[in-house]
């Protein structure tokens, strides 16, 4: 299979906002080996790539975590899922943070000349 993953390709109750049980169903259904064929949707899993696009997209959901980059573009599409510019976890936030400049200015220490500590 090549080209984007769209939203027909996954399991069709991800389509409609799911609750936490038909997720882990989805997540049930769609749990490969580590390397094989999803024997639901016939996605074929490498250790790689550990999980079709129901699969991951059930657990991001679950996990309540943005879809990671190669499903990212379904983010608009699949209700409830978490957009990654919506609600920056703790580290992205502190991340901007640090790197905000003269945020907390360091103090500067003025000796007076001549004077050793
Ligand atoms: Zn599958």
């Amino acid at each position: 299979m090549t080209g984007a993953v769209r939203l027909g390709d996954l399991d069709l109750r991800l389509a409609e906002v799911t609750g936490r049980t038909i997720r882990l169903q989805v997540l049930v259904d769609h749990s490969a080996q580590s390397a094989g064929r999803c024997p639901t949707c016939r996605w074929a899993v490498s250790p790689t790539r550990p999980g079709c696009p129901s699969h991951v997209v059930a657990l991001s959901l679950l996990e309540n975590r943005p879809l990671p980059s190669w499903l990212a573009h379904l983010a608009g599409e699949v209700p409830g899922i978490r957009v990654r510019t919506e609600t920056p976890s703790d580290d992205e936030r502190r991340a901007a943070e640090d790197s905000a400049a003269g945020l907390f200015p360091a103090p500067r220490r003025v000796r007076p000349s001549g004077a050793r500590p």
